[in-house]
């Protein structure tokens, strides 16, 4: 399955409201994006085609109507790399699952998450760096607010803002 078929992947981009706020269709929009149209839940890869497939038109390529879903590379862009002391990236042996693991400059482990795909998890890796929040599954999925995280990120910058 290619990342982007990866329906997972759209509910959690769909739900990541923080992630979406922050695409400017308008002026940032590219013939390598990819996009759900939220009303039909059909694929929009802009190098294959411009329209809806549902609907075979283009009442749909409306900002409002359709979901980002990110590359790779764009999640790693707003990713604050001096928040984030260690990572690591763990595929399940066998399996097609991957551990995201992250560690502070003690060595404590801070945050680990389990994911179907790579895009899943440096998704997982911004909303918890950015937003402090981690996924639910619960009642069809959603993004919500980790304590333990808050504290994290502060005692990060307490110990980066001594350094300087
Ligand atoms: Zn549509």
């Amino acid at each position: 399955m290619k990342w982007y078929e990866d329906k997972m992947y759209w509910v959690m981009c769909e739900k990541a409201e923080e992630i979406q706020k922050k695409f400017d269709f308008l002026s940032n929009m590219d013939y390598r994006d990819s996009y759900v149209c939220k009303k039909h839940k059909c694929l929009i890869r802009l190098s294959d085609h411009y329209y809806c497939p549902e609907i075979n038109g283009n009442v749909c390529i409306y900002p409002k109507n359709l979901t980002w879903l990110p590359t790779q590379e764009e999640l790693q862009e707003m990713i604050d790399w001096k928040q984030l002391y260690s990572f690591e990236i763990i595929p399940e042996i066998g399996g097609n699952k991957f551990l995201g693991r992250i560690w502070d400059s003690e060595g404590e482990r801070v945050y680990d998450v389990w994911c179907n795909s790579i895009n899943q998890l440096w998704l997982a890796f911004v909303m918890y760096l950015n937003y402090h929040k981690v996924w639910s599954s619960q009642s069809g999925g959603r993004w919500i607010k980790e304590e333990k995280c808050q504290n994290y990120l502060t005692e990060v910058k307490k110990k980066s803002s001594k350094k300087l």
